[in-house]
C-alpha cells in the first residue's frame, strides 16, 4: 500500500479525526498511488494516522476512512461499515415514514458516499473516486442487507468534476424505478421522480422541519417559497392552512406539487401554484400589497464555498428582508440556509441586517436544524450545513 508523509505540523486535524487532508500538506508519497486508491498516512515522525482515499486531482488530496492501523479495508469492513449506517435509521422508517438517507458520506465514515430509499429502491451519490473504486462491491452489499428492486446512480455533477470524474447517472442493478415513484414521509404521500428530480429526487433533510413549521400554520394564509415537489405545503395543507401558495421556478417541481396535492386529496382550492423566480414574485406581492401569515424560504445552496460567501450574504439578506415586508404583523418566517459556508452565527447576522434593511423588529421563536439521518460527526463540524429560524415579525 502506497505511503503518504505529512509534513511537520501537519498531522494535527487527522489526529483529531477530521477527515480532509489538502494537498499542501502532504511530503513525500512513497510510491504511485491511482487516484481512488486507499493510501497509508504517516505523520512527519513516522507515526500512522490513518487509511483514507488519495485523489491527485482534488483539494482534498486525501480522504480519511479508518484510525486504525490494524484494520485492513476491505469488504467486510465496508460491510460492517454500511451495516452500521443502515441500523442506525431503522427507528425512522414506518409505515408512515418510508424515505431517508441510510449514509451519509463522512458522517458515516464513508466519505464520497451517500446512499437514500426510497420506498423500495435506492438512490446513490458516489462523489469520490474512493467510491467510484468499490461502487460493485458497495452495490453488492446494499442488495444483500436491503434486497431493494433498483439501485440507481443519481450523483451530483459539480461534486464529481472536483474529484475528476465522469458525470454519470443510471442503473447501478437491478429495476429502473417508475417515472414517479410514490413514496411516504410522516404520512403525507409524494409522487418523486428519481431520474430528473433534482438532488437525489426529494430532500429528506427537510422532514423534521416540515413537520414542526407545519404546527404553527392551522388556519393561516401559507407561502411556501422555493416549494419543489410541496414539502412544506403539504404537511401546512395536513395541518389545516386556510392556504398555500407554492413557488418555484422549476416547472417539473410546480407539476409534481399539483400531482401530490391530488395523491394526498388535499383541497385543491387551497392551493395556488406559480412558476417564477422567487425574487421576482415577492416584489410583484409587494407591489399588489399582498400579505401572508406564514412564509417559509427554503432557498437552494447559495454558497457552494467560503469564497461565495459574500455574495451569498447578501442574496441571502435580500431574500429574507423581502420576506419580511410580505407578513402580517406577528407574522412567522421560516428561513433556512443548506450553505455549510454559512454557519449558523453568520445566518443569524444575516436575518438581522435583513430585518434592519425591512425596518422590522424581529424575535427567534425556533431554530431548526438537519435530522437523525443527517448526523454532523463533532470531529467534522462542516457536515452540518442545514440551518434554519423561525421568526416572529413584529
Ligand atoms: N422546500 C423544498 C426544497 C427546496 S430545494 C422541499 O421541502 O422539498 C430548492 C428549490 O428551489 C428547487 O425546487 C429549485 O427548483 C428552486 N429554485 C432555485 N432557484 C430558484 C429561484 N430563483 N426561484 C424559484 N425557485 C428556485
Amino acid at each position: 500500500m502506497v505511503e503518504i508523509i505529512l509534513k511537520k505540523g501537519k498531522e494535527k486535524a487527522a489526529l483529531q479525526r477530521h477527515p480532509w487532508i489538502f494537498s499542501g500538506a502532504l511530503d513525500k508519497i512513497k510510491g504511485k498511488p491511482e487516484n481512488g486508491d486507499v493510501v497509508k498516512v504517516f505523520a512527519f515522525d513516522h507515526e500512522f494516522l490513518a487509511y483514507g482515499y488519495y485523489n491527485a486531482n482534488s483539494r482534498v488530496a486525501v480522504r480519511l476512512l479508518e484510525w486504525n492501523e490494524n484494520q485492513l479495508i476491505n469488504k467486510s469492513w465496508y460491510q460492517s461499515r454500511l451495516k452500521q449506517a443502515i441500523a442506525s435509521r431503522q427507528f425512522i422508517l414506518s409505515d408512515q415514514t418510508n424515505t431517508c438517507r441510510l449514509v451519509f458520506s463522512e458522517a458515516d465514515f464513508l466519505p464520497g458516499l451517500i446512499v437514500d430509499q426510497y420506498a423500495d429502491f435506492l438512490s446513490l451519490q458516489i462523489l469520490s473516486s474512493g467510491i467510484e473504486k468499490v461502487k460493485t462491491e458497495l452495490v453488492d452489499i446494499l442488495r444483500t442487507e436491503l434486497q431493494p428492486k433498483g439501485i440507481f446512480d443519481k450523483s451530483d455533477a459539480t461534486a464529481r468534476r472536483h474529484e475528476g470524474l465522469p458525470i454519470e447517472n443510471g442503473l447501478l442493478w437491478g429495476e429502473n424505478p417508475p417515472e414517479f415513484l410514490e413514496v411516504k414521509e410522516n404520512g403525507i404521500r409524494y409522487n418523486i421522480n428519481i431520474a430528473e428530480g433534482q438532488k437525489s429526487g426529494f430532500y429528506c433533510d427537510q422532514r423534521d422541519n416540515r413537520q414542526i413549521l407545519a404546527s404553527y400554520t392551522k388556519g393561516k394564509k401559507v407561502l411556501d417559497c422555493f416549494s419543489y415537489s410541496g414539502g412544506f405545503s403539504l404537511n401546512s395543507l395536513a395541518n389545516g392552512a386556510a392556504s398555500v401558495t407554492s413557488v418555484d421556478s422549476s416547472g417539473l417541481a410546480v407539476e409534481t406539487l399539483k400531482q401530490n396535492v391530488a395523491l394526498n386529496r388535499f383541497e385543491e382550492s387551497k392551493v395556488t401554484t406559480i412558476q417564477s423566480d422567487v425574487n421576482k414574485q415577492l416584489r410583484t406581492f409587494k407591489e399588489s400589497g399582498e400579505l401572508f401569515d406564514v412564509i417559509v424560504l427554503d432557498p437552494p445552496k447559495y454558497a457552494p464555498s467560503r469564497s461565495a460567501l459574500d455574495r451569498a450574504a447578501r442574496a441571502y439578506k435580500d431574500l429574507n428582508r423581502l420576506g419580511m415586508l410580505l407578513l402580517e404583523k406577528g407574522g412567522l418566517l421560516a428561513t433556512f440556509s443548506c450553505s455549510g459556508a454559512v454557519d449558523l452565527e453568520t445566518f443569524k447576522q444575516i436575518i438581522a441586517w435583513a430585518a434592519l434593511d425591512a425596518g422590522k423588529e424581529v424575535q427567534i421563536i425556533k431554530q431548526f436544524s438537519q435530522p437523525e439521518d443527517h448526523p454532523v460527526r463533532i470531529s467534522f463540524p462542516e457536515g452540518e450545513y442545514l440551518k434554519g429560524l423561525l421568526v416572529r415579525v413584529l
